[in-house]
């Protein structure tokens, strides 16, 4: 970093010294943006702004389990940056949220939802609240005590909220019911409804789905393909689902998953019959992913130490990996246990999995590796869409969603790919994806007189 973004990076660590996640997301945004302040010395001042949240909102959620204990948690909603359209981004419920975690979140959307093409600005939010073990019950009061409060916040022109870890389509539902008692009106105030609701078909694959399909592209730039690769892929929520579903559509051997608990290797691979069993124990019985082991022949199951680490899980030989659980689940050390397996490619479907120390790895090996910025914006695009089918008050069918959501992938692989070139950094995509998406917020915000 030269000594101009230095001076910014410093000015964000002074005002908010405990946030280790947002100065990381920040570091690694100002480090790609270094050409672009030499060719557009004025973008400086966009670069000082863009750092800091328009605004940020913290509440209290009170609510009573099933026992008629009392609880309270707190609630976020950070609101990063509207230059290019109303807020977007997801509710994380988990209980390591805090202000730094949704802030790294939030900017990174900012990046994200520009290079999308679509009009959305960037926001993230949620609770410390942890649905695990907690049952429909509690889980619903909890959203309805969240949106007493949150509910005054967002609108479909101002704020749409959509779920990210630990918010789902039940959650999601539950948020929706007390916002319309709320405000009184229906409309199109979160994504990822259901389809009795309002919700878009593809949205719950989008994610998955879009990584695979800008996966495939980067690829294809080196004249390989999923046809035949062993796949890595953690995690066993909704973005690895339907990684692992895609993964196998395009021929791919999907091998691993795992949970907070540990992760389960099949060697066998993990094919649609067995994903299916995946999806009714997580989606439907909440259970944890050791049980496949149980069920399954021939698959190992190795427990976690201590979070954030899944360990061991990277060290499984593969030519693809898809990191698709939490932000840095990939240190250096895992990083080089899959460039020694001769990893092809790893392309990010959570956000920030990789630590910069494994992202340096990928790149000093000649890895093809795709940031999440880029490779998991196909949830937000297919948000997006159904934003757009809410106001039209209209429903497309799942053929044209997925069509669309593969063309925004193909067009951000190529805009990515494009841009790094452009700038004098071929094949990478971190500095691609960087560059793209704030030049589009920049001359934004320069337009609206910097406000
Ligand atoms: P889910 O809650 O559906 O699944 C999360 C998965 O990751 C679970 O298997 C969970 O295990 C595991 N996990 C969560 N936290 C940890 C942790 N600290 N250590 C180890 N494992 C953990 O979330 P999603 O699939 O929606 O989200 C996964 C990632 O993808 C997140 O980084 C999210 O921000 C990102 N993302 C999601 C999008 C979406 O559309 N949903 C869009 C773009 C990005 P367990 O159940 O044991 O906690």
């Amino acid at each position: 970093m030269d000594s101009t973004m230095k001076s910014v990076y410093d000015s964000v660590i002074a005002r908010d010294p405990n946030q280790p996640e947002f100065h990381q997301a920040v570091e690694e945004v100002l480090d790609s943006l270094v050409p672009v302040i030499q060719a557009h010395p004025e973008y400086l001042q966009v670069v000082r702004a863009i750092v800091e949240a328009e605004r940020i909102i913290q509440f209290r959620v009170p609510w009573y389990d099933d026992n008629g204990d009392f609880h309270v948690n707190r609630g976020f909603r950070i609101q990063f940056n509207s230059a290019i359209g109303p807020y977007k981004g997801g509710l994380r419920f988990h209980p390591s949220v805090n202000q730094s975690i949704l802030k790294f979140l939030a900017f990174e959307q900012v990046f994200k939802n520009s290079l999308t093409g679509l009009p959305m600005g960037g926001g993230k939010g949620g609770s410390d609240f942890d649905p695990k073990g907690k049952s429909d019950g509690e889980v619903m009061r909890f959203c309805q005590s969240f949106m007493m409060e949150l509910w005054r916040h967002i609108g479909a022109d101002l704020d749409v909220p959509a779920g990210d870890i630990g918010v789902g389509g039940r959650e999601i539902g539950y948020l929706f019911g007390m916002y319309k008692k709320l405000a009184n009106e229906f409309t199109g105030v979160l994504t990822g409804k259901g389809r009795s609701y309002g919700g878009s078909l593809i949205r719950p694959q989008a994610t998955g789905y879009g990584l695979v399909y800008f996966a495939r592209e980067m690829l294809a730039t080196k004249d390989k393909s999923f046809e035949g690769a062993t796949v890595a892929i953690s995690g066993s929520g909704n973005v690895a689902q339907f990684a692992c579903e895609k993964v196998i559509d395009l021929g791919g051997k999907p091998v691993t998953l795992s949970d907070s608990s540990g992760f389960i290797h099949d060697p066998a691979g993990i094919d649609r019959e067995k994903l299916a069993w995946i999806m009714d124990l997580k989606n439907n019985r909440r259970g944890r992913i050791k049980e496949f082991a149980d069920h399954f022949d021939g698959v190992e199951y190795t427990a976690s130490k201590p979070e954030p680490n899944l360990n061991g899980l990277w060290g499984v030989n593969v030519d693809i990996a898809l990191p698709c659980a939490t932000q840095n689940e990939i240190n250096g050390e895992e990083a080089q246990m899959l460039v020694d397996n001769e990893v092809t490619a790893v392309a990010e479907g959570a956000n920030m999995p990789c630590t910069p120390e494994a992202v340096e790895c990928f790149q000093a090996n000649g890895v093809l590796f795709a940031p999440g910025k880029a490779s998991n914006a196909g949830g937000v695009a297919t948000s997006g869409l159904e934003m757009s089918q809410n106001s039209l008050r209209m429903s497309w069918t799942r053929e044209e969603v997925d069509q669309k959501l593969e063309a925004i992938m193909v067009n951000i692989h190529k805009n990515a790919f494009e841009t790094a070139e452009k700038y004098g950094m071929p094949g990478n995509y971190v500095a691609g994806a960087n560059i793209a998406g704030f030049l589009k917020v920049a001359e934004a915000m320069q337009a609206q007189g910097m406000v």
